[in-house]
């Protein structure tokens, strides 16, 4: 039995036709605005999300911290839940580049409720307080377990906000998966946000990218700041191809990976019902609470690892188990099979 790798849906390598697309990418250079191909990847993903322009980024990192730079100036804030990956995630970056302060709520399982940020948000705070200028929603929720956010609480956040004059940010590194798993419009989650981050690089199993989408002016400015912060790429349509290939062949399957996830969180759930709550696992990430089982968290991660079932540790508590690409319908019963086992026997004596 192969090992499955569930450490992250990073880990997908190219298949071979997506390697076969991208040798026959056309290119140029793209820091002159003359890679076709990035050219048209940038079009059609900002045409998906319902925006005017989008930017292609290195990293979804990268495309992150331009999207809360284009909101916030030096000295002002962003605020997110505590387990928001710009938040968590990103080194700090939002104030060693852009001289951004933050402030965190509590989010179980990373679930937006409106009224939290809308409570804790201080816009215009005047001369004596920091002032806050953006919201940051992430959809689906990584460190929260692949939580789909309702489209509704978006929607009800966008529109108190935009009423305050806060901009809101979204966080969509796997937006992709909340619009496979409920049907929602990508352009209506987008439609929620005046930025948009997406990465390609991670179920949809491209190597590398990510992108920015926003209004016309934030991008142009984007652009620059991207450049900046050395993000200037040449002939990177190579690697445009590999994401609009993983957008139009490889973006409907997310739906086996939601299914694989599932179908793991029941067996884990019949084994030891408190370990985790199958209607809350919903996409391709399966965060399992091992203390519930008398584990610590890095132990049960090395005692599924020996069975050939690789995950990490989110916390003391809890192990997180991600679907991807590169893991089949055998390796998914392995894995089902070795969780339910270990939260079923506890810890060795
Ligand atoms: C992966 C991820 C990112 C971006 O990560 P990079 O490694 O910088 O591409 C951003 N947000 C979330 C929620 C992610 O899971």
């Amino acid at each position: 039995m192969p090992t499955a790798d569930l450490r992250s849906d990073t880990l997908t390598r190219p298949t071979e036709a997506m390697r076969r697309a991208m040798v026959d990418a056309a290119v140029g250079d793209d820091v002159y605005g003359e890679d076709p191909t990035v050219l048209t990847l940038e079009r059609e993903v900002a045409e998906l999300l319902g925006h005017e322009a989008a930017l292609f980024t290195p990293t979804g990192s990268m495309a992150n911290q331009l999207g809360v730079r284009a909101h916030a100036a030096p000295g002002q804030e962003i605020i997110g839940d505590e387990l928001a990956h710009v938040m968590r995630a990103e080194m700090g970056a939002a104030a060693v580049l852009s001289g951004i302060t933050s402030r965190t709520w509590r989010a179980p399982r990373g679930l937006l409720d409106p009224a939290v940020p809308l409570a804790l948000m201080a816009p215009a705070a005047g001369p004596y307080q920091v002032s806050t200028a953006c919201v940051v929603v992430e959809n689906t929720h990584n460190f929260g377990g692949g939580t789909v956010q309702p489209i509704e609480a978006m929607r009800e956040l966008r529109e108190a906000t935009r009423a305050a004059g806060v901009r809101v940010h979204l966080d969509g590194a796997r937006l992709w998966n909340a619009h496979v798993a409920t049907g929602v419009p990508l352009a209506d989650y987008g439609g929620c946000a005046d930025t948009v981050s997406v990465c390609l690089s991670k179920g949809l199993g491209a190597p590398v990218g990510s992108l920015l989408a926003g209004p016309a002016d934030v991008i142009a400015e984007a652009r620059v700041w991207r450049k900046r912060f050395g993000g200037g790429m040449r002939q990177v349509g190579i690697l445009a191809e590999a994401g609009r290939y993983a957008l139009s062949r490889q973006l409907p399957r997310l739906a086996e990976d939601h299914a694989r996830t599932a179908r793991a969180a029941e067996a884990v759930a019949a084994a030891r019902p408190e370990a985790v709550d199958p209607a809350r696992v919903h996409t391709n990430i399966l965060v399992v609470d091992v203390a519930s089982a008398g584990w610590d968290a890095p132990d049960f991660v090395a005692a599924a690892a020996e069975r050939g079932v690789l995950g990490y540790p989110t916390d003391a508590r809890h192990a997180r188990f991600v679907w991807h690409l590169d893991v089949t319908e055998e390796m998914t019963d392995h894995a089902a099979a070795v969780l339910a086992a270990l939260v079923a026997e506890g810890p060795p004596a």
